[in-house]
């Protein structure tokens, strides 16, 4: 075996199981794991993102992991264009691998490290890590991108063997990763807890969700329990039904061939609802990857020159969860509590936004990049745009979630809206979901004062969301 080591950058793969960029390392010797925060990335976050946070767990498990093998894990701060070629230098490293991401700055981002590297006399190997089916692996019998999903997710059923999601071993043992002792002392860690400067030490206590590889573990084993009521629960927000792992697969402290595994061993029916879950994911994923402009513009040409009539007021009472519309604020809140929102609200919330306050979704979708934990801009691009009817397989632009009745159908006991909204627990099963239709409301509140009166009129603002879209 090569005695220097093999960098293994880490990026969106923060575990160390099934891991494949892990595992192709260690076929070519002893692996240093790194991981390099990017000022790039990091700047315009908020002191306490919780992004930032959940990293941080996920790394000091990762690093304590490590050190028990007596290896370590290089955790360096800057332009990983400087840092990696540095750390490589440093350390003697002839070798780095890192798993492939699709969005286009990272795209950018790792060419140019690659040549950097290779100019050094690094070798730099990609892997495909993150999706089952990656870039153009699947394309239409015309040798073009899916751009709707059914055929898409028909292709990927019918493209998968059990090789294309077996588990990529890692090899927990010393002999297999750098030794701690041998690496320069700058690049051995102290024993604090990992943390970046600027940001607030592990703001774990703001995080709703356990973190790291345990973290998922522990999801990952309730939710096997339930898969097989996916299909009927998965809509309601007030009931557990979905698997809450979707911050995990954002930043890889799960493997998504493993969710595949777990599917297809169960093999419910509601298993193979939430496969479909997970095949939307890959639709996106390789959208973005062949449509990078959809994360700057509407992907549907018709709709890039809208001009959207809404007022700046009513994007700040959205984001406030103010609107006076019950579902829409509990959502929004929701999301600025925990960094979740679940994918039925998601959708009424973003509907809301562009169909109700008539407002540019990319406002939205900003909006949410900066709130969400599992933001992923493929995911929120393609989530977004299938919510204004600009995306690819999107609604289509003449329907329009009404807040009300989506309220009445998917939180029918107002169980949701009381945990977030709490100024309404007073109300009825009836008056919750559009307080200012009701005919009586408690004496001890009053519209207006304890929550707002809805700021738009749904019926007139559909009217006019029909006329500008239609147009
Ligand atoms: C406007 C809007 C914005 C969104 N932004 C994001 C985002 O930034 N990041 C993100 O991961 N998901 C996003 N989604 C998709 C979806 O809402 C979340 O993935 C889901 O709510 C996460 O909860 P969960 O892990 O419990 O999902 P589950 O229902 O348990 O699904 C399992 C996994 O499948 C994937 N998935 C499920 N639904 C979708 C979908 N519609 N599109 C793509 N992947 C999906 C996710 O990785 C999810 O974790 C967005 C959807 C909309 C409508």
């Amino acid at each position: 075996m090569n005695p220097s080591p093999v960098l293994c950058w880490l990026r969106r793969d923060l575990r160390l199981s099934d891991h494949a960029t892990l595992s192709r390392a260690q076929q070519c010797g002893p692996v240093l794991a790194v991981f390099v925060f990017d000022p790039a990335l990091l700047t315009g976050l908020p002191a306490n993102d919780k992004r930032v946070a959940f990293i941080c767990a996920a790394l000091d498990e990762i690093r304590t992991r490590l050190r028990a093998l007596g290896s370590e894990l290089v955790v360096s701060y800057g332009d990983p264009q400087q840092q990696l070629p540095c750390i490589a230098q440093d350390c003697g490293a002839r070798q780095l691998f890192f798993a492939r991401d699709y969005e286009p700055m990272a795209l950018a981002r790792d060419a140019a490290i690659t040549q950097i590297l290779e100019t050094q006399g690094v070798t730099v190997e990609a892997v495909k890590d993150q999706v089952v089916f990656e870039q153009d692996e699947l394309l239409s019998k015309a040798g073009q991108p899916y751009t709707v999903f059914t055929p898409y997710a028909r292709a990927w059923r019918a493209q998968l063997t059990p090789a294309s999601y077996a588990a990529w071993p890692v090899k927990l043992e010393s002999r297999y990763f750098a030794a701690r002792d041998s690496l320069p002392a700058q690049w051995r860690g102290d024993e604090k807890p990992i943390a970046v400067p600027g940001f607030a030490n592990a703001n774990l206590a703001a995080l709703t969700i356990q973190t790291g590889e345990r973290g998922a573990r522990a999801l990952l084993q309730d939710f096997a329990t339930r898969i097989a009521r996916y299909g009927e629960l998965r809509d309601y927000p007030a009931r557990k039904g979905v698997s809450y792992l979707s911050a995990h697969l954002r930043f890889g402290t799960v493997s998504i061939r493993e969710l595949v595994r777990l599917a297809l061993e169960d093999g419910s029916a509601g298993a193979m609802v939430w496969l479909n879950e997970l095949i939307w994911r890959e639709f996106y994923q390789q959208w973005l990857w062949h449509f990078p402009e959809a994360e700057q513009t509407s992907f549907k040409p018709a709709y890039r020159n809208l001009v959207w009539p809404g007022e700046d007021s009513h994007f700040d009472a959205w984001c406030a969860g103010q609107t006076g519309y019950p579902l829409v604020d509990a959502a929004m809140r929701q999301l600025k509590l925990s960094g979740y929102m679940h994918n039925r609200l998601r959708m009424v919330a973003a509907s809301f936004l562009v169909k109700d306050l008539l407002i540019d979704w990319q406002r939205g979708e900003r909006y949410f990049a900066s709130q969400l934990l599992d933001y992923d801009m493929a995911a929120n691009c393609g989530g977004w745009q299938w919510a204004a009817s600009t995306g690819c397989d999107a609604q289509p632009w003449f329907r329009i979630f009404n807040p009300v009745t989506q309220s009445q159908k998917f939180d029918a006991d107002g169980h949701f809206i009381r945990r977030y909204v709490p100024e309404l627990a007073v109300l009825d099963n009836k008056a919750i979901h559009a307080p200012w239709l009701a005919k009586t409301l408690p004496e001890t509140f009053l519209l207006g004062r304890d929550y707002p009166a809805p700021i738009v009129e749904h019926a007139s603002q559909r009217e006019k969301a029909l006329a500008l879209f239609g147009r």
